[in-house]
């Protein structure tokens, strides 16, 4: 029986880990899906407190691990699968059908990616559709490319991609960005990014080695479609949370984010909530962290309790 299994490892679920293993709880930490989370695909992150300069979302992800194997927390590549909350405890499933029982649980799995939903889409990831710039914008030296949507991470990924591209699309479909002024202000002011507004991608166009080419673009408000030339589509429309295993035994709301009661409590007691699996409107690593942290010290209380 663990005392404290943690789900994910972003800046939520690192957080939790650095304060339950210093709290000698030894907690094992299952990496998910996407081990490090949003933080491990991004760069320079200018606004986590501490580093004057800005730091490497890797970097900084890699720092927090190491912090937390240092007092003692215990790492696994695992993705969960299954969630039975029990008597005085938790079953996970793990991927590999295993279930392992702890006495908290504390779920920080975070949020992925979303797509288009355009037919044949998933397909071309990897082939001129991605949602990682940090990941492949280097693949698409002096081409053109398109970055879809109005928010933070849109404007980040098109600056990001200026270094590479000849030119970048800021594909939008409204004719005003929902990114904050600062982000916005400097993808508008970079040269090399041109917005489309008011415009949504409605097919992706292939060359004879199954690479994106071009893309066909539609006016939301004529209804007309056009033709553009890119050789990579980079998707940044927001996230999708990693909640399915605990689908109809943790309260969530309708889009799948887990309810959070009294600071990081959940409806079932033991299993307590951090990041971006859980919030749906700060979603900043500062804000994980802060909930990581609190949820290890929840946890904490409670195992206290027990005893
Ligand atoms: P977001 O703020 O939710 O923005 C998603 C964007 O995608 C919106 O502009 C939305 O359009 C558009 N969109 C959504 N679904 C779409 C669809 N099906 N087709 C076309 N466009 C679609 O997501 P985000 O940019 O990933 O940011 C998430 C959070 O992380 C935010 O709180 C942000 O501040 C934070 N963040 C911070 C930084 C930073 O400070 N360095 C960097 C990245 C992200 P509408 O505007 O029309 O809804």
């Amino acid at each position: 029986m663990e005392k404290v299994i943690i789900v994910g490892t972003g800046c939520a679920g690192l957080t939790a880990a650095i304060y339950a293993g210093r709290a000698s709880f030894e907690p094992l930490v299952l990496e998910g899906r996407e081990p490090g989370g949003q933080l491990s695909t991004t760069t320079l992150v200018e606004n986590f407190p501490g580093f004057v300069d800005g730091i490497d979302g890797p970097m900084l992800i890699m720092n927090m691990k190491s912090q937390a194997q240092r007092f003692g927390a215990r790492f696994q590549y695992s993705t969960v699968t299954g969630f039975e909350p029990k008597q005085g405890f938790v079953s996970l499933q793990l991927d590999n059908a295993e279930w392992i029982d702890a006495r908290t649980v504390i779920i920080a799995s975070g949020a992925s990616a979303r797509w288009l939903g355009i037919p044949g889409e998933r397909a071309l990831v990897g082939h001129g559709l991605t949602s990682c710039a940090t990941c492949d914008g280097a693949f698409y030296r002096n081409v053109p490319v398109a970055v879809v949507g109005g928010g933070d991470s849109a404007c980040e990924e098109a600056s990001f991609l200026t270094r590479f591209a000849s030119k970048v699309y800021l594909v939008h479909r409204r004719d005003k960005l929902r990114a904050s002024k600062f982000m916005a202000d400097r993808a508008l002011g970079n040269p090399k990014i041109e917005p489309l507004w008011n415009s949504a991608i409605t097919g992706y166009l292939t060359d004879d080695q199954n690479e994106v080419r071009a893309v066909t673009l539609g006016d939301v408000l004529t209804g007309g479609v056009r033709e553009l030339e890119v050789k990579c589509v980079f998707v940044a429309i927001g996230h999708t949370p990693n909640t399915a295993p605990f689908r109809g035994k943790l309260e969530m709301d309708e889009e799948g984010y887990l309810l959070r009661r009294n600071g990081t409590l959940t409806n079932i007691p033991g299993v307590f909530v951090a990041g971006d699996v859980a919030d749906r409107v700060y979603k900043q690593a500062v804000t994980a962290a802060g909930q990581g942290c609190a949820a290890a010290l929840d946890a904490e209380h409670y195992l206290a309790n027990l005893e």
